[in-house]
């Protein structure tokens, strides 16, 4: 990501790509301790993504972002299609009218895609869910503030830790709550594909 909104709009399609690569690994996560339907969700969700962004590409990064979001409002159901969706509404938000991304704009969008998730899961850390992802990646991204690689590539890998971090713990929200203590010793498929999400975004903004 260079990042005007073309670069964002490839960095997307690299992430479509990513959810389809993962699709299985994330439907047997989930499958461990949900529905098994969070890899199907989001790649269903990135396909159309994908197949807006070839109808027509958005001028600005946060009409690109925003496309994301109500593509996936309206395609992936469960717990996952409302939070990603909002978390991409919000840093389209965030970014305004900006043609270019730069420090700033990326860890502004980040903080803000965090707070959208809060705000319609309610999940605090150690919650097990993408929040134990997300939350590391965005304080990393705030301490790693050299450049828009270095930054993103801090928040891929505080999430992966984050991610990690979710094997023992008990879910306490979303469906695999319902498991209690069962769901301990799984990791979390929303944190595993956060996870995806963030490094796909670092190795585009590397590519640029
Ligand atoms: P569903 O659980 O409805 O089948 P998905 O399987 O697509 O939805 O997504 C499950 C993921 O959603 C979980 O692994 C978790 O990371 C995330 N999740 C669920 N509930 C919440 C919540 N309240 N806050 C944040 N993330 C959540
Ligand atoms: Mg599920």
């Amino acid at each position: 990501m260079g990042c005007t909104a073309a670069d964002v709009a490839r960095a997307v399609r690299a992430v479509a790509e990513v959810v389809a690569e993962h699709r299985v690994e994330l439907i047997q996560l989930d499958r461990a301790i949900g529905d098994g339907d969070h890899g199907e969700n989001l790649d269903r969700g990135f396909r159309a993504v994908v197949a807006k962004l070839e109808e027509s590409t958005p001028d600005t990064p946060a009409a690109v972002l925003k496309l994301v979001a109500t593509t996936l409002i309206s395609k992936v159901g469960g717990a996952a299609g409302p939070l990603y969706g909002t978390a991409f509404l919000r840093a389209s938000t965030a970014l305004g009218d900006a043609a270019e991304l730069g420090v700033t704009e990326v860890t502004e969008a980040l903080k803000a895609a965090l707070g959208g998730v809060v705000a319609r899961g309610k999940a605090e850390l150690g919650d097990k869910t993408m929040v134990d992802a997300l939350d590391p990646a965005v304080r990393a991204a705030e301490k790693e503030q050299g450049s828009v690689v270095a930054l993103l590539s801090a928040a891929a890998d505080a999430a992966a830790t984050g991610a990690e971090s979710t094997v023992p713990l008990v879910a306490r929200k979303g469906r695999a709550s319902y498991l209690g203590e069962r769901s301990a010793g799984h990791l979390d498929p929303g944190a595993r594909s956060t996870t995806l999400l963030l490094r796909s975004f670092a190795d585009s903004a590397a590519d640029a």
